[in-house]
């Protein structure tokens, strides 16, 4: 195949032309993302760097579709997410992303299996399948031996490979990771840096997530940084 055949067949995962977005407080616009433009290809890991306050979890909920734009657009895996009605959202958040957050956002009472059954379930598919399935993400995550534990039962490092189970059970296309080693001993932020490779790598998923540690900034197939509202390739 050429190479101009194989490189029109790499999907788009990301594009993002001239998005802004501010924040208004007691009468004041506070510009927060300044005309952001950039574009990632699919199947990579990325990672985002920058400042506290310079607008990387604002960047984050925008591609999560949990707030909106104030121009601009919003391309993701060909949905166009800025004018999009609250129906295409929900079925865009249910099927094309995975969330995954620093504090883990587990239910406390349910177990390892039942959280990651969760959104099978919201989604429509039975008990049985959401935990078939669900089995088989937890195993993937090195979690055989905590499927019944709850969240007070597992270390940090446990807690966040359920998080990342629930973000991928339903196969998205990509998963979102708000500083998801921010909480995480340095032997756990490794494991968990792997699962994400791995989720590349052998599943296919694109990865983008934010991170404050310098080396895990450094190690995603294109690492970016916000900086003054603008988003730059390192
Ligand atoms: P980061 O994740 O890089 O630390 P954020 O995206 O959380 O930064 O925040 C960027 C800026 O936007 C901060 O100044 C923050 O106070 C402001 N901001 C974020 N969310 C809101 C909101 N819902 N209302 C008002 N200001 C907000
Ligand atoms: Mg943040």
């Amino acid at each position: 195949m050429s190479n101009e055949k194989k490189e029109s067949i790499i999907k788009t995962a990301i594009q993002i032309k001239n998005v802004n977005k501010s924040f208004q407080q007691g009468g004041t616009t506070f510009p927060v993302l300044n005309d952001i433009s950039f574009e990632i290809v699919e199947k990579k890991l990325v990672t985002l760097m920058g400042p506290s306050g310079s607008g990387k979890s604002t960047l984050l909920n925008l591609l999560s579709a949990i707030e909106s734009a104030d121009s601009g657009q919003i391309n993701v895996f060909g949905n166009q997410l800025i004018g999009a009605t609250e129906k295409n959202l929900t079925i865009y958040r249910r099927k094309t992303i995975g969330i995954v957050f620093q504090f883990f956002h587990l239910f406390p009472y349910l177990s390892a299996i039942e959280n990651v059954s969760l959104p099978l379930y919201l989604s429509g598919t039975t008990k049985k399948i959401a935990e078939s399935k669900a089995k088989e993400v937890l195993s993937l995550v090195g979690l055989d031996h905590r499927k019944e534990f709850t969240p007070k039962e597992m270390s940090g490092g446990e807690k966040q490979r359920v998080s990342i189970a629930r973000a991928i059970v339903h196969q998205p296309k990509l998963v979102l990771a708000d500083e998801p080693t921010g909480n995480l001993d340095s032997h756990s932020s490794e494991m968990i840096m792997q699962l994400f490779s791995r989720c590349v790598k052998d599943l296919g998923i694109s990865v983008f997530l934010v991170t404050h540690n310098e080396q895990i900034g450094q190690s995603g197939d294109i690492n970016l940084r916000m900086l003054d509202g603008k988003i730059k390739s390192k």
